[in-house]
């Protein structure tokens, strides 16, 4: 019987692990990537796209 308990106990573990949390700052969020990150990786790719405008190309650095 206590094998039995431990197994369900394991199984609510693993669920609570389940949250979501943010995979570039690690704290909890309800996305994959929180609210402040995502603002953060905007910011840096509108920047990067400005650069690449700049320089007159788009494929520049991947293939
Ligand atoms: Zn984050």
């Amino acid at each position: 019987m206590e094998e039995k308990k431990d197994r369900q106990e394991k199984g609510k573990k693993a669920e609570k692990e389940k949250k979501h949390t943010c995979s570039i700052c690690g704290r909890p969020s309800e996305t994959v990537i929180c609210r402040a990150c995502e603002d953060r990786i905007r910011g840096e790719a509108l920047e990067h796209k400005h650069e690449i405008d700049k320089a007159g190309r788009t494929d520049s650095g991947r293939r």
